[in-house]
């Protein structure tokens, strides 16, 4: 496979959410978005006691993108404006597509509050086309279980969304797209092709690897490629995870304003007004 070369090594920064914190490694200074991916946060692995809820994420709104939570260890309960609830233990993942307005909290799982434990996962946000921006906000909820998953020796790649090795991904997107969760046992190796024209990606949880045959990266760093060759190749130093995000661009301006991600500057007001007028509906606890 024709590897396709490393383009700019993004470093995590830390970033205080209040009660806990971050590893933000999309955005960066230099990179304000690797399109169709507009941020990653990478949060844990945290131990807390019983008690104590890490997360604690109250109610806000979200237009204009999809938030996607995949959760590796611990719990997290939602609820949201649609009148949607759901649980997440290790291993799901929460896709919702905001569209044109939601209102939900994200707070650790009672099971987690009543007992403590690890809790780590990402959150990502994905941006929507212009002509898909207002849809019909969703929530999505898949088990571990659902998520189809291609075994090799030593390498394990689920399958979230797009096509790999002829499977296909257990979520729709608005554009085309391929994320994968690859884990990676040491000494094991893989190659994942990627579609000519996606904008390509990776950010390495736990772990390290080693990258088309030549060198070592640790966990914490996001990895974007270059656009000319077939794929990637990762061999694990140590048993490692890794989350890849592969997507074809969308070419069209960015207006972000916190949680709110539009094409124009007079779009972000009215997304403002129409969150204080209640046109993305009511939340109740
Ligand atoms: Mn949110």
């Amino acid at each position: 496979m024709n590897h396709r070369s490393v383009s700019h090594i993004l470093e995590s920064s830390i970033i205080d959410m209040g009660s806990f914190q971050v590893k933000q490694p999309l955005p960066t200074q230099n990179v304000p978005q690797i399109s169709p991916f507009l941020l990653l946060h990478h949060f844990g692995p945290i131990k807390v006691e019983p008690g104590f809820d890490p997360i604690d994420l109250g109610p806000h709104p979200h237009r204009g993108f999809e938030p996607v939570t995949f959760l590796y260890q611990g719990g997290i309960r939602h609820k949201d404006s649609l009148g949607s609830e759901g649980i997440l233990t290790a291993g799901d993942i929460q896709w919702m597509t905001a569209g044109r307005g939601i209102i939900h909290s994200e707070r650790a799982s009672d099971y987690f509050m009543e007992n403590g434990g690890t809790i780590e996962g990402i959150q990502l946000w994905v941006n929507l086309p212009a002509i898909d921006k207002l849809t019909q906000p969703k929530y999505q909820e898949i088990r571990k279980s659902e998520i189809p998953v291609l075994s090799e020796n030593k390498a394990t790649h689920r399958l979230v969304s797009g096509h790999l090795y002829g499977q296909k991904g257990i979520i729709d997107t608005f554009s085309p797209m391929l994320i994968i969760q690859t884990s990676i046992l040491s000494g094991g190796k893989t190659n994942i092709p990627i579609p000519e024209n996606f904008n390509a990606c990776i950010y390495i949880l736990s772990g390290e690897i080693i990258l088309n045959d030549h060198f070592n990266y640790p966990a914490g760093k996001m990895i974007h490629f270059s656009n000319i060759g077939e794929g990637i190749g990762l061999e694990g130093v140590q048993d490692s995870e890794i989350l890849v995000l592969c997507g074809e661009p969308i070419d069209e301006p960015l207006a972000q304003y916190g949680p709110f991600v539009m094409n124009s500057q007079t779009e972000i007001l009215q997304a403002m007004r129409d969150y204080q007028m209640g046109k993305m509906g009511f939340y109740i606890d």
